[in-house]
C-alpha cells in the first residue's frame, strides 16, 4: 500500500500520527513529518495508514492503493 500526504492540507492536527506512530512521525511543529510526500506502508501496517487517513479532519491523507 502506498500513502500520499498533501502538504497544503495538512493543519498540523496531529491525528494521524496519533493513531499511526509506526508510520507517520511528527515534526518539531507538530505537523506530520512526511507531508508532502508519497510513501509505501511497510507490511502489516495497512491498518494504522487507514486510521491515519480516516483521522485526519483535514483530509490531508489519501489512499493510493490497497
Ligand atoms: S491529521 Fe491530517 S492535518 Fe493533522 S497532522 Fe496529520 S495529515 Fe496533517
Amino acid at each position: 500500500m502506498r500513502i500520499s500526504i498533501a502538504a497544503d492540507k495538512c493543519m498540523g492536527h496531529g491525528r494521524c500520527y496519533s493513531v499511526a506512530g509506526d508510520v507517520l512521525s511528527d515534526d518539531e511543529e507538530g505537523f506530520v513529518a512526511e507531508r508532502g510526500r508519497t510513501l509505501e506502508v511497510p507490511e502489516g501496517l495497512a491498518a494504522q495508514a487507514e486510521e491515519a487517513a480516516d483521522a485526519c479532519p483535514e483530509g490531508a491523507i489519501t489512499i493510493l492503493d490497497a
